[in-house]
């Protein structure tokens, strides 16, 4: 079932020739109970059209629909969606639940009704012994939390969340992205969730849109957007990617000078020219054996695995990551002559028009 349907919206600050078309027809369903991020670089357009569907910023084209009734015209308030922001925007001079509670009375909740939801959204964030306490006696998490269950209150449908976790440093942050998705399972509310973080998208989405520059690139599950992305811009944002010409012909991937490896290293067998795209862990590196020859021109150790730079005979630089789970020594130094192979299926093709 369709929660939230936005319909080609479009979103233009400004006048003539200044304006800035922040959203360029973006159009995208999302689902009942899912948890949907929206991703993309700083200014490509998240921001605005999370403050759209909660109706701080008017459409300039387009309509938005939650289950089917258009939000046009409807203030922020007449909205059953609430939002978390990166800032908690906490009252300081109010306790834990009377920030809670705040929303509450805002919405005309007696005071009878408002103590029980206010203890039973403080349960559902682990903050119960926390309800006395000010901000400033809290940790950034436990903030974090206050704002959340102040958001969850008024049994909101769809609750919107901009980049809500971008403050919290990274143990912190794995730690609430574990939370999040509980809170999202245990209430089924429809969370649409904001970052510009690709693995916190692929960490804890349902589904992910992928946007840039105010255009909509691609909508799909983690594994889609990553094993299949829809063009170059995905396959570049989304994880480590190295770009490489080849050409298909006579059953075998073809790279000049460097070789060639099985057809069935490719995601599909069209023969011709094809832009391609991999995956570095989707490859291996030896010293010996066949595969595309090439030398290593950089040695990056990261501890759980080790990524290499190997210039191919044909001068197409391409990486390789080597897991270090076995506790394996480096495979190779810098100027190593080595050979590439490749699982099955590790090379993507992505259209020709983009490039
Ligand atoms: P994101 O949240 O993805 O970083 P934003 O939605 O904040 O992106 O901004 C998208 C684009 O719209 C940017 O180019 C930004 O400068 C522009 N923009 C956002 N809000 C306004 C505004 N109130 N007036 C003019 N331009 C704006
Ligand atoms: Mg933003």
């Amino acid at each position: 079932r369709v929660a939230i349907e936005i319909d080609h919206v479009c979103k233009r600050f400004g006048h003539d020739e200044h304006a800035v078309l922040a959203l360029d027809s973006i159009a995208l369903k999302i689902r009942e109970n899912e948890f949907f991020t929206l991703l993309g670089p700083s200014g490509c357009g998240k921001t605005t059209l999370l403050r759209m569907i909660a109706g701080f910023e008017d459409v300039s084209g387009g309509d938005i629909r939650l289950y089917g009734e258009s939000l046009s015209g409807k203030l922020p308030f007449q909205r059953p969606v609430n939002t978390v922001f990166q800032s908690y925007a906490l009252f300081p001079h109010l306790t834990v639940e009377q920030n809670v509670a705040f929303g509450l009375e805002m919405r005309g909740f007696k005071q009878a009704d408002i103590k029980p939801i206010v203890a039973e959204k403080l349960e559902l964030v682990k903050l119960g012994g926390f309800a006395r306490r000010r901000p400033h006696q809290l940790s950034g998490g436990q903030q974090q939390r206050v704002a959340l269950a102040r958001a969850l209150a008024p049994s909101p449908k769809v609750l919107l969340l901009d980049e809500s976790l971008s403050a919290l440093d990274l143990k912190l942050r794995k730690e609430m992205q574990v939370e999040l998705k509980r809170l999202q399972r245990e209430t089924g509310i429809t969370f649409v969730f904001v970052t510009h973080d690709q693995e916190e998208a692929l960490t804890m989405s349902d589904r992910i849109a992928v946007m840039s520059a105010g255009k909509l690139q691609q909508v799909g599950s983690p594994e889609d957007i990553y094993d299949r992305p829809a063009n170059r811009f995905v396959a570049d944002f989304i994880g480590e990617t190295s770009f490489l010409q080849g050409r298909v012909a006579d059953g075998l991937l073809h790279f000049g000078q460097a070789g060639s490896l099985p057809g069935q290293v490719l995601d599909q067998s069209h023969e011709g020219a094809a832009a391609l795209a991999v995956r570095p862990e989707r490859l291996q590196l030896s010293t010996s054996g066949s595969g595309l020859a090439g030398v290593v021109s950089e040695v990056v150790y990261r501890g759980v695995d080790t990524v290499y730079t190997v210039q191919l005979a044909d001068g197409q630089p391409c990486r390789v990551r080597s897991s270090n789970s076995a506790g394996a020594a480096r495979l190779a130094r810098e100027g190593d002559t080595v050979a590439i192979t490749a699982l099955p299926g590790a090379f993507h093709r992505l259209q020709e028009a983009d490039h």
